[in-house]
């Protein structure tokens, strides 16, 4: 078929608005009029720099990123190495973060600062689903299962059975009390496997989001988090870039860091350079080469965005999480209303508006093969469930159309009434 005739609710890499692409394939062509392609010019060309610029500002404006240079700022930082890649990122960076602090109150002692580390550092995790659990066995591998404290596991609650899908209580958590002794706070916003979300900023020391299945979504509360980041490939744009928002609190000239010497001193991992964020920062993201292309796709998804929601509120997003909340509640709803066909995974209280779970005849793999084989015969595409858990999962990202979802909305109503062809 061709492109318009069908409709795609894959997971990622996710759709992009048809008219981005149309105008990428103009500029991959020619840049500008400049006679080469933009995946031919230097990063470090103005034409590089102003998009960029382009690109940071417009998301400044969508999620209302303090901007100043003080330590309420928050840097923005295009990295490579995927989400997966920032797993690593944020526990080098938070953990010299956290040994250059100590350091600071009981100076160059290395027996001393390797006894209170060895004793007190904690870096906390929020197990939700299956990409926090990778976070936090990624953070085992390089400092120690020791030091990771996982605050909550949700497939260990009584009432989960073994599996992600609620997000237990907060009463419940076992977080690191005091601040000093807590690296950080991990958290995925959106377990894109699983379809849990949390539905507001949940409490930590050092607060670090991973949000690469619902960022440019919902507002977000930046002020709360220490860092945020997300890979480019869901709602903002081709698989090659990763955003990082770190606040200026966690950098120089307003952070002090642990050389690579002391870390190495103390057997904990020096990173490599081009998962630094200070390195990544100091450079304004160009200390090698950046995809130009990727950065200048996101910087025109996020015009998009900013052109169809006009001003409503000091973050630009508010109207596409009008937008997205509303998709999302039509596919609930005729999820809901055909309980005897369709049975959402996740509990109500942290249903994803951007990964939807859930069973046909409660797993039956005829019925879900059948399931399948009819939304692809009305060019429903990419609404098998993650390998790891089976099932069925459609994917709300930003690029999905109302019109998609209504389209789908009425095969998942007709299917349930045994009137799908
Ligand atoms: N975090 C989340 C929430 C994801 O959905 C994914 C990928 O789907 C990742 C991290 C890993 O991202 P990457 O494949 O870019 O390393």
């Amino acid at each position: 078929p061709a492109r318009g005739e069908v409709a795609y609710f894959g997971a990622g890499p996710a759709p992009l608005p048809t008219p981005v692409l149309e105008s990428a394939s103009r500029v991959l062509l020619n840049y500008n009029d400049s006679g080469i392609g933009i995946t031919e010019i230097s990063h470090r060309s103005p034409e590089a720099n102003a998009v960029l610029a382009h690109t940071k500002e417009s998301l400044r404006n969508l999620l209302d990123i303090p901007r100043s240079d003080g330590p309420d700022g928050y840097e923005i930082l295009f990295l490579q190495g995927g989400g997966s890649g920032e797993f690593s990122a944020v526990v080098y960076h938070m953990v010299s973060l956290w040994i250059a602090r100590q350091k600071q109150d009981l100076g160059e002692d290395v027996e001393r600062l390797r006894q209170t580390m060895q004793a007190e550092m904690k870096l906390d995790y929020l197990v939700t689903g299956s990409w926090s659990l990778k976070a936090s066995q990624e953070a085992a591998r390089l400092v120690g299962a020791e030091h990771i404290n996982v605050v909550t596991d949700a497939r260990k609650h009584s009432d989960s059975n073994g599996k992600f899908g609620r997000i237990p209580e907060q009463d419940t958590w076992n977080s690191t009390k005091e601040e000093k002794r807590c690296a950080l706070t991990y958290y995925c916003d959106n377990e894109t496997v699983d379809g849990v979300e949390f539905q507001s900023t949940p409490d930590g020391h050092n607060l670090v989001a991973d949000m690469s299945s619902n960022f440019l979504s919902r507002k977000v509360d930046v002020r709360k988090h220490a860092a945020i980041f997300g890979g480019a490939q869901k709602n903002i744009g081709t698989t090659g870039i990763t955003i990082a928002i770190v606040s200026n609190r966690l950098l120089p000239p307003h952070a002090s860091m642990a050389s690579p010497v002391l870390l190495r001193k103390l057997g904990l991992p020096v990173g490599p350079v081009v998962l630094d964020w200070p390195t990544i920062a100091k450079n304004d993201s160009l200390y090698n080469t950046l995809p130009i292309f990727d950065v200048w796709i996101a910087g025109r998804v996020m015009q998009r965005l900013l052109d169809k929601h006009p001003a409503s509120s000091s973050a630009r997003i508010a109207g596409q999480e009008a937008e997205s909340n509303k998709k999302a509640e039509m596919i609930y709803s005729a999820l809901d209303q055909n309980p005897q066909v369709y049975q959402v995974v996740p509990d109500k209280s942290v249903r994803s508006r951007m990964n939807i779970c859930f069973r046909v005849q409660g797993g039956d793999e005829s019925a879900e093969k059948k399931f399948l084989d009819g939304a692809k015969s009305k060019g429903l595409l990419g609404l098998k469930g993650h390998r790891s858990v089976g099932g069925m999962r459609i994917s709300n990202y930003n690029a999905v159309s109302v019109e998609s979802v209504q389209k789908l909305v009425q095969y998942l109503r007709e299917f349930a009434d045994g009137s799908a062809k």
